[in-house]
């Protein structure tokens, strides 16, 4: 008469660790607004008067001196203020 197999017989060898769940960490809190890049280095530098930060209608964004007659570096295209 055979012995039967016993080894399929699976043990209780899972280990689970009381309380170790992965730490969660919250999210930081988001930025209050997404600034323009160029503003940010223009408000980092300190932010000259007489300069301001325009946004022309092509898209492009540029800083020039507050005059009347502002003209887009990359279209021409001069800017009302
Ligand atoms: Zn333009």
């Amino acid at each position: 008469m055979p012995i039967p197999r016993t080894t399929t017989r699976s043990k209780t060898t899972r280990r689970v660790r009381p309380g170790r769940w992965p730490h969660v960490v919250p999210d930081p809190a988001p930025r209050p607004e997404p600034v323009h890049p160029a503003e940010r280095r223009l408000r980092d530098a300190g932010g000259p008067d007489d300069r301001a930060v325009y946004s022309c209608g092509c898209g492009y964004l540029f800083e020039a001196r507050v005059t009347s007659s502002v003209s887009c570096p990359h279209c021409r295209t001069v800017q009302a203020w």
